[in-house]
């Protein structure tokens, strides 16, 4: 995701914190480049424009100029404005659904044609029931949540919403092909209320353009059903394209905000950043994966962080946190630290707590450029791959093998590959990998956590 922005991004960043002194001509040299790659980026024209001016005028004030550590004073205003850009000044308004109403919360789906709508419906229901949401910076709870479609022009559509809603093990209410999109929308806004629905997601017709008879539709769903939150879903991969469409829907209907959809498969970025400037909306959840665990609420400021090569911590804190089991991880830190042997059975374990942690690709991304590289060879399911193989090298162990690595000698090692389907230099390589590891290990318990930070560079 926005790999090439954040790779030019962060070499800008680079030389700017190194800069002594801040001159106009440098700092013009280094607007220019910020301006290059936003444009590479596919960010519309005037947001560029808009944004190098904003970013200048603050650039030779005093704060700046003036300040201790001007490059890192100048990085700060990049990073500001960036935030600012993708809708940050609205606060706690980005990344939140508002669903404090009379239930049911009515949230109105949008977009063309192969935008990922269903699939978004699918995912947002699934964080919802899971209670993902989070109001006012706090955690709202798990929410009872029923899903409809009003898309009778795709028969298959229904039946695709049933599947996700399946998967999302979230209620779906039939309709049929038969029937008007008002008169699923009045079934739908009833059955809710009599079964006690918090929230209801009604996703509708998409059609391959922008075309009178749709608008008239979905304003017609939105007159009927009242919607707290009506989202434009669309496809970052379309670049500005993408942009021009929410813009073309905000105008015709009273979005209150969007979902970027593929941003896993989007390089550039540029719909990211010009969306808000453009349509006047914020972004409020962006699609990582085809999964239906692939939804994030998009903080601007985090991904202001991300673009400049920073990270975003505190979302991977947030993602590992919510897939780890806690308690497994004491239990094994709790082991390091009293100075028992870290073993191959602790290795498995651990190894199961990563692959739990979800997709690898989406966590990785969220590291500091320095770590990109590393995680550029681990795209493409590749880490995932690899995972597995391991684990099935560990598997094809016996408990006591596994407890006692140095049982493994070469009549066992050679079972062992055969059993797990590798070459035995693969055996080889992961138990020296895991030496490697338990020296590490060894390090922590001697309480030479900052010894070892240091040996690795951090
Ligand atoms: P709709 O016509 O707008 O309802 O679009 P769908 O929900 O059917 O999605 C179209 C295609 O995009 C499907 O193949 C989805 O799996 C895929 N898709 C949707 N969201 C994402 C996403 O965030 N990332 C990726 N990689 N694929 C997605």
């Amino acid at each position: 995701m926005l790999e090439n922005l954040t790779q030019r991004m962060s070499r800008v960043v680079k030389t700017i914190r190194g800069e002594a002194r801040l001159t106009e001509a440098n700092t013009q040299e280094m607007l220019r480049e910020v301006r290059m790659a936003l444009l590479e980026a596919d960010v519309a024209l005037p947001v560029v424009r808009d944004f190098i001016a904003r970013v200048k005028e603050k650039a030779l004030g005093q704060d700046v100029v003036g300040s201790l550590n001007p490059g890192q004073a100048l990085v700060g205003v990049v990073h500001k404005e960036l935030t600012a850009l993708m809708g940050g000044d609205l606060g706690a308004e980005a990344g939140e659904l508002s669903l404090a109403t009379q239930p049911p919360a009515v949230i109105l789906m949008a977009g063309l044609q192969g935008a990922g709508k269903t699939t978004t419906t699918g995912k947002l229901a699934k964080w919802l029931v899971e209670g993902g949401h989070v109001q006012q910076g706090r955690k709202s709870g798990k929410k009872k949540v029923l899903v409809v479609s009003a898309d009778v022009y795709r028969p298959a559509a229904i039946e695709q919403l049933k599947t996700v809603a399946a998967q999302a093990h979230v209620d779906f209410l039939p309709s049929d092909p038969s029937q008007k999109p008002e008169a699923i929308a009045t079934a739908a806004l009833d059955h809710a209320k009599r079964h006690h629905y918090e929230v209801l997601i009604v996703d509708t017709a998409g059609r391959l353009g922008i075309d009178e008879a749709m608008m008239r539709e979905i304003r017609a769903l939105h007159d009927l059903l009242r919607p707290i939150e009506t989202l434009f879903v669309v496809d970052a991969m379309q670049g500005q394209d993408a942009v021009n469409t929410a813009k073309a829907f905000a105008d015709a209907l009273p979005l209150t905000g969007v979902v970027l959809t593929k941003l896993d498969g989007d390089a550039r970025g540029g719909a990211a950043l010009s969306v808000r400037h453009v349509t006047g909306k914020p972004l409020k959840f962006v699609g990582m994966s085809e999964k239906l665990d692939g939804l994030e609420p998009f903080h601007p400021e985090r991904m202001a962080q991300r673009v400049l090569g920073m990270g975003d911590i505190v979302s991977l804190v947030e993602q590992a946190q919510k897939n780890i089991d806690i308690a497994e991880a004491q239990k094994l830190a709790t082991k390091i630290k009293s100075g028992n042997r870290f073993d191959l059975n602790d290795f498995r374990e651990q190894l199961q707590q990563v692959k739990k942690m979800g997709d690898m690709g989406s966590m990785l991304e969220k590291l500091p450029a320095q770590f990109a590289q590393a995680a550029s060879q681990l795209q493409g399911g590749q880490a995932e791959k690899q995972l597995r193989r391991t684990e099935g090298i560990l598997n094809s162990m016996t408990p006591a093998e596994r407890a006692k690595p140095e049982l493994l000698k070469a009549s066992r090692k050679r079972r062992i590959a055969a059993g797990a389907g590798v070459p035995v230099q693969e055996v080889n390589r992961m138990l020296s990998q895991f030496e490697q590891m338990q020296g590490m290990m060894k390090q922590m318990k001697k309480g030479g956590m900052a010894k070892m930070m240091r040996a690795m560079g951090g």
